[in-house]
């Protein structure tokens, strides 16, 4: 009810008593008084007349409410009958449990006209402000329970970093993706969540604030490594720099990544690399032989009547084989040839970097191919069963100026079935003149094998002179010589290569290092020879493959002859290949007391440089500068400077090849004292020198 302000009503409002009852029984709020002794209502005003009834008279506690606890009763800081009275306001709030409103409670102590001591109080009903608080309290907790639910139900860890890149705070998604509790994860940097190996390149990406994402290495609590997105983003929170960091666990992804690829690329029977990775390996080895030069070689291997097994066995033993092969071929190959499973029971093997010779290269596939041919040709043992299986291979080699890819293999392709044609378990070059040189070299190595095993080799000696005090010899030249019955004495410019190709020179050089070091013994006790000197000729794939020093080590403990007796001669072209490790095992020689030589010298283009880093005694001049020497004066200049060279080196000079009295001459005035050559004296059986 509002006042009135009609002119009837004027008089009235004149009364100011009246006025304030007016005011304080139709204001919404309570008005009261209590006596603090006996808590007696001694006034209410209308409000709490309307809602309790006439309460005036009555003890607060039980006019006022029903329990204690309300809001008369226990209401904060009524004073004890003795506190000396204060204005001190008291504010509480209460729910009246009759009307089940909430109100703003505020008392005040006061004496009463009459002197007791009351309390005055005010109350207003907060009822709907407190609904409100509650409503947006609750909108607010459901709106952070839903946040927390949103980035709980992520499959993203979410973690945020201080402005120290140390961790703050992480959903649920996190600590389960990297493997610690969440509370383990506190305090920790971002970098102790990153691989080492991706470390730099997170320092590189995190420079940006809003990158995009990225993959990268992550560690786990336990040290494993996994793969990962990760999307970082720079933010400000309450005027505090932060950083919120998204993983994404893409480990699965990877692995399946992984697995389409080798589908995609492998076989699924013999795991072994199907043709359409052979085709990628394939132009990579044309491009790389076209920049090296070097030949390479293509086997297109075919499992003879394979058909037959696959028909009267069936498939699972058919599969079995095709296992069994593709082990056993991968198994006789390099580790750098590329063996692939063209089809059926076609197989491809890629040779690279067979040689830059192409008579070597075709030795070596060939000898690649044989070696398959005799791994697939051994006993299947399948289910107890044993099943005997040849191949054909068909070879195609190319080089720089090599056709295309499908030329390649429709060329190994073809000359497999002429492999087929000529009655399978064989090899054919898609080259017939290749075909034909493979063939007899073959046949060259495996006879030299068998003449080496069977010592049939025979060691010629051609003396070396000096020329002070006349024409006198010094030592002799240990030239290998292989007498053969069906074609008499092959050439060492033959056989010598074709043993370097084969591996056969490691025997061999080692029979000719025993017979030398037996011929030192033997002369020891001549009077005539017991200083004279040994020269062999050594090939640089002894101090490669085979343990030379370890050997001459183990003869001169044995033996017991005298090191400076024995000449190693290595020829100049081999010798610029030289490496690190062949330097040191000269050195080691030359620490020994052996003598090192630098045969054919001039043909090799050796610098002075090179000449100075090598611990040589000694070099022989090419017997191609000698012939020439007396015909073309160019030459007779070279020799003279190969003279100069090797005397301003301490070295020894010998001029090879001496054949007339001319060349001797021209040798001399020019100050080479020491000669080799028919003039001399030819190879002659060692026997003949006498010893052995
Ligand atoms: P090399 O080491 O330069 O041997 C010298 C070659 O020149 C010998 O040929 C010898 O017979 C020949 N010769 C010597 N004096 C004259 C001459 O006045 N005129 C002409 N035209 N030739 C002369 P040979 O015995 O045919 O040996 C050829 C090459 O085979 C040797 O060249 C050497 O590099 C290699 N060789 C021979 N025996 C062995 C061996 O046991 N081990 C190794 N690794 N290589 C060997
Ligand atoms: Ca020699
Ligand atoms: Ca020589």
């Amino acid at each position: 009810m509002c006042p009135q302000t009609t002119n009837a009503a004027s008089d009235w409002i004149v009364d100011n008593t009246h006025l304030l009852d007016f005011v304080l029984n139709e204001a919404g709020g309570f008005v009261y008084a209590i006596d603090t002794t006996t808590y007696e209502i001694l006034y209410a005003n209308g409000s709490v007349v309307r809602t309790f009834g006439d309460v005036v008279g009555k003890k607060c506690f039980q006019a006022l409410q029903r329990g204690r606890d309300e809001i008369c009763p226990g209401c904060p800081g009524m004073p004890s009958p003795s506190q000396p009275e204060d204005d001190e306001l008291v504010e509480w709030e209460n729910t009246n449990s009759i009307n089940q409103r909430t109100y703003l409670l505020n008392g005040r102590h006061l004496r009463w006209p009459d002197g007791r001591r009351v309390r005055l109080q005010v109350g207003i009903d907060i009822t709907r402000q407190k609904a409100l608080e509650s409503a947006v309290d609750e909108e607010r907790r459901a709106s952070l329970e839903t946040f927390e639910m949103l980035t709980n139900a992520t499959i993203e860890g979410l973690i945020i970093y201080d402005e120290d890149r140390r961790c703050v705070r992480v959903n649920q998604v996190a600590p389960q993706i990297l493997g610690y509790s969440a509370d383990e994860m506190l305090g920790k940097s971002a970098f102790d969540f990153i691989a080492p190996q991706s470390r730099d390149h997170v320092h590189r990406v995190i420079k940006n604030a809003n990158q995009a994402p990225y993959e990268a290495q992550m560690l786990r609590r336990d040290g494993s490594v996994f793969w990962a997105i990760l999307r970082g983003r720079d933010l400000s929170l309450a005027g505090r720099k932060i950083r919120v960091s998204a993983i994404l666990d893409i480990s699965e992804i990877k692995e399946k990544e992984a697995e389409i690829s080798r589908l995609a690329y492998y076989d699924a029977l013999t795991e072994l690399p199907n043709r359409r990775y052979l085709n990628e390996q394939l132009d990579h080895a044309l491009n790389a032989a076209r920049r090296s030069g070097n030949f390479g070689g293509l086997l297109f291997i075919d499992l003879d009547h394979f058909k037959t097994i696959n028909d009267t066995r069936g498939h699972a033993v058919g599969d079995k084989v095709l296992i069994e092969a593709a082990r056993r071929i991968r198994q006789h190959t390099r580790d750098a040839d590329y063996v692939s499973r063209f089809g059926g029971d076609e197989f491809v093997v890629l040779l690279e970097n067979l040689s830059s010779a192409e008579s070597e290269a075709t030795q070596k596939a060939y000898q690649a191919a044989s070696n398959i041919l005799h791994a697939l040709a051994a006993p299947y043992l399948i289910d107890t069963y044993d099943y005997r299986l040849t191949g054909s291979i068909g070879i195609a080699l190319f080089n720089g100026a090599s056709a295309s890819n499908e030329d390649l293999l429709r060329y190994a392709d073809a000359a497999m079935y002429t492999a087929k044609d000529a009655g399978r378990n064989s090899v054919r070059f898609f080259d017939p003149v290749l075909q034909q040189q493979a063939e007899a070299k073959a046949l060259l190595i495996s006879r030299l094998r068998r003449a080496i095993e069977e010592e049939k080799l025979q060691l010629y000696a051609q003396p070396q002179i000096g020329s002070s005090g006349g024409r006198k010899i010094y030592g002799v030249e240990l030239l290998a010589r292989w007498p053969d019955a069906e074609h008499g004495m092959i050439p060492p410019g033959i056989f010598i290569p074709a043993a370097e190709e084969s591996g056969l020179i490691l025997p061999l050089g080692q029979w000719v290092l025993h017979q030398a070091v037996r011929q030192l013994k033997a002369w020891e006790n001549d009077p005539e020879r017991k200083n004279w000197r040994i020269s062999i000729n050594v090939s640089v794939r002894q101090f490669e493959d085979g343990d030379c020093v370890a050997r001459i080590t183990e003869l001169l403990e044995r033996y017991r002859f005298r090191p400076e007796l024995l000449c190693l001669e290595l020829t100049e072209s081999v010798l610029l290949q030289h490496t690190k490790e062949i330097l040191h095992k000269f050195s080691r020689l030359r620490e020994m007391g052996f003598q090192l030589s630098i045969d054919d010298f001039g043909t090799g283009y050796s610098s002075l440089a090179y000449l100075k880093q090598l611990p040589i005694t000694e070099l022989k001049i090419d017997r191609s500068f000698v012939h020439e020497m007396t015909i073309d004066s160019s030459n007779a200049i070279l020799v003279r400077t190969m003279i100069a060279i090797g005397q301003q080196f301490g070295l020894d000079v010998v001029a090879e090849g001496v054949e007339t009295e001319a060349q001797y001459e021209r040798l001399q005035a020019m100050g080479c004292t020491q000669f080799q050559g028919y003039l001399f004296g030819r190879p002659t059986p060692v026997d003949d020198l006498g010893g052995i």
